[in-house]
């Protein structure tokens, strides 16, 4: 474990340091409550140890403001365990309501403190595999199942951000609402199986080509599976030319896969319809720039598929 030891004697210190690093941890010390508050983020400690009596500011203080720094974490919760050479009913009380989980006389028996530490280094192996457990539930929870793609929740909830970002620095924002043509069709014609396969490949050639658009044109684009056969590409600060630029970029690159689809009309390949907008200065609910793309949607669908209205 990497342990924070916050404690303002050198003697205690030494002796404590001594024993913690032959049972093999990290120690990082603190001189005071203030200190061990001011590195508590960058030391990222599986333990706090920490002192009452401190100068500058006192173990309780610094437990509080350390709980406070991890308020705005999720799950972030590192135990403290106070040290004392007083352990009166009140300083227990009033530790565990600063925060505090344990409590242990400075000078405890060398057995004791060994066991202490080896119980609290079984809570911090399991808090480091809930810590990537949760990682990964996070990412799946933000991914459509079937393309690998941002699914619809977890876009609507980026867009919320990008917007309110947009509209509180004047920058401009711009989508693009993509569907694939006459795929009811492809379904019919080739199976479902098929069509999954299709949504796939289409899904990791948009991705592929709004991540290279995001070298040269945009920046921060990104590709979500908005439902069914329909995609959207969100471009943060994007304005109208690189929208619609993407827009066409788009198109060809689904064209581009040739994937053939005998039901569409007179392509016989796979192809998308591509509806943009874009606000130069956003401001009331972003639905209403979906409403646009949605709208050029249709018109690029009316227009005979296969191509972008993005103006
Ligand atoms: P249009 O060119 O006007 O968009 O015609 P369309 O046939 O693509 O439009 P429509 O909305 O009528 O059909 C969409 C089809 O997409 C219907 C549905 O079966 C299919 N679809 C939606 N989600 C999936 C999926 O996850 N897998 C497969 N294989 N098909 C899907
Ligand atoms: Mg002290
Ligand atoms: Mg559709
Ligand atoms: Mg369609």
């Amino acid at each position: 474990m990497r342990i924070l030891l916050v404690e303002d004697a050198k003697s205690v210190v030494q002796v404590m340091t001594a024993r913690l690093s032959s049972y093999g941890h990290e120690v990082v010390h603190a001189e005071n409550g203030k200190v061990a508050v001011d590195r508590f983020e960058a030391a990222s400690p599986d333990l706090v140890l920490m002192d009452i009596e401190m100068p500058v500011m006192n173990g309780f203080e610094a437990s509080h403001c350390i709980r406070q720094l991890e308020a705005h974490k999720q799950w972030a919760w590192t135990p403290i365990i106070f040290l004392t050479s007083s352990d009166t009913v009140e300083n227990l009380v009033t530790a565990i309501e600063a925060g505090g989980d344990d409590f242990m006389a400075k000078f405890a028996p060398e057995p004791v403190l060994k066991a202490k530490m080896k119980a609290m280094a079984r809570i911090a192996a399991m808090r480091q595999s809930l810590s990537i457990a949760n990682k990964k539930l996070q990412s799946l929870a933000d991914q459509d199942g079937l393309t690998g793609l941002a699914n619809r929740r977890s876009m609507d909830t980026k867009v919320d951000a990008i917007w309110q970002n947009a509209a509180s620095t004047a920058s401009a924002f711009s989508i693009l609402m993509i569907d694939i043509d006459n795929f009811k069709k492809y379904n019919d014609h080739y199976g479902h199986q098929s069509g999954d396969d299709c949504l796939r490949h289409v899904a990791q050639a948009l991705d592929c080509a709004v991540a290279h658009a995001n070298t040269c044109i945009t920046r921060d684009a990104f590709t979500a599976r908005y439902g069914g056969e329909e995609f959207a590409v969100i471009i943060p600060g994007g304005s109208d030319g690189p929208a619609r630029m993407l827009a066409q970029s788009l198109v060809e690159t689904v064209r581009n896969l040739s994937i053939p689809h005998q039901m569409n009309a007179q392509w016989g390949i796979v192809t998308i319809s591509v509806g943009g907008a874009s606000v130069e200065k956003p401001e009331g609910p972003v639905k209403v720039a979906f409403r646009l793309a949605d709208a050029r949607l249709y018109q690029a669908k009316n227009l005979g598929r296969n191509c972008a209205v993005a103006a």
